[in-house]
């Protein structure tokens, strides 16, 4: 007998008819897009689960980034973020005609270094952008401080911290702007698509307005780009909205097995007392490059595909133009594996997982 493939992190696929359901009420409507019926009661809903007062839903978190940095009214300049995302958290910057200034990443969370943030300001700088990566929290309270005193924008990348809540509410609240992805790998998703929230109703109007090309009434009144999300990606979220909570404890318990497997074994993100988690992902931290390829190898042999992610670090992506070295954050790239983990995954296949994980370390 073949053994079952286990992949990293494949779509979570709500049931064809519940999916169905939904779009049947935009097809009543007559209309697919334009800030349907769906997409309202999606925001609405994603308002009360989120627990935030400002909420719009757009085609990407990448196009989110980049509408961030343009509703901010940030014209060019530096912005400081981090070498450990996803390429977009880069290419938002360079999209939006910045210069990204790398700050390296702290190693118990894997988060740009607040306390290395300070002496990468310059006179050109203008925000900070950092990722709460794999949804736990970066240093706010120090990155607060920090824009506070030198008067800098603060636009988070919580593309993975969909559903977190930090010191016991949204970690959406912190910062000028944060954005999450609700790509289909997410915790949550619309098969594409990206929340944007924003502290300052001016700040949200002007988002309100570049999503869909400054356009207003009869009156062009600002710069944009098209940046709808249909009904069609609205009717997935709102189908996946209906599991999410089942989802996350399913994700919760597959996590817990690894944890207890694993943690005197590999190396893992420490645990944060005042984060209220929600399981995203699953990475592992080996002792060296070569334990890494060893391990991978050996998963992959047994039809189990973990994702060496997020390699090469953004401070050394070929395009750049001007760059800094990040030493903890190459070091730690290229030791780490994000494991499966969806919830299709029952107990055992995380066990077997496992098994071969600790014969290879
Ligand atoms: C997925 C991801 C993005 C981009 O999200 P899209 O919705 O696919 O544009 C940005 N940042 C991080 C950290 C991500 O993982």
């Amino acid at each position: 007998m073949t053994k079952k493939e286990i992949l990293t992190n494949p779509a979570f696929l709500p049931p064809i008819k519940e999916y169905v359901h939904y779009l049947e009420k935009a097809y009543e409507k007559g209309s697919l897009t334009d800030h349907g019926i769906l997409l309202d009661e999606l925001e609405q809903r994603l308002k009360k689960y989120l627990k935030v007062e400002d909420l719009q839903c757009v085609t990407s978190a990448t196009t989110a980034l980049q509408i961030a940095i343009k509703a901010l009214g940030i014209d060019g300049g530096e912005i400081i973020t981090t070498p450990f995302s996803y390429v977009a958290t880069t290419s938002a910057i360079l999209a939006e005609k910045c210069t990204p200034v790398y700050v390296d990443i702290e190693p118990d969370y894997f988060n740009i270094d607040a306390d290395k943030i300070e002496q990468a300001i310059t006179p050109q700088t203008k925000a900070i952008m950092p990722v709460h990566i794999f949804g736990r929290a970066c240093n706010i309270e120090k990155i607060e401080t920090i824009a506070k005193l030198h008067g800098l924008k603060v636009i988070y990348d919580a593309a993975h911290a969909f559903g977190a809540e930090y010191n016991g509410q949204s970690i959406l609240n912190y910062g000028d702007v944060s954005v999450v992805s609700l790509q289909e790998t997410k915790l949550f998703h619309t098969v594409e698509g990206g929340i944007i929230t924003a502290k300052d109703p001016f700040v949200s109007k002007q988002i309100d307005l570049i999503k869909k090309c400054g356009h207003e009434g009869e009156n062009f009144v600002r710069d944009g780009i098209n940046a709808r999300l249909s009904e069609l990606h609205a009717a997935m979220g709102l189908a996946n909205l209906d599991h999410i909570e089942e989802n996350i404890a399913k994700r919760k318990m597959l996590s817990e097995t690894y944890d207890e497997l694993l943690e005197n074994s590999v190396k893992l993100p420490k645990k944060q007392q005042n984060l209220d988690y929600k399981y995203p992902y699953y990475v592992i931290v080996l002792n060296s490059k070569e334990q890494r390829e060893k391990v991978q190898k050996a998963l992959c042999d047994e039809q189990i595909y973990a994702w060496h992610c997020y390699s090469p670090t953004l401070n050394t992506l070929k395009y750049l133009k001007t760059t800094q070295p990040c030493p903890i954050a190459e070091d730690l790239v290229s030791r780490m594996l994000m494991m499966p983990l969806y919830v299709e995954l029952e107990k055992e296949d995380i066990v077997r997982v496992c098994d071969v994980v600790l014969k290879n370390v």
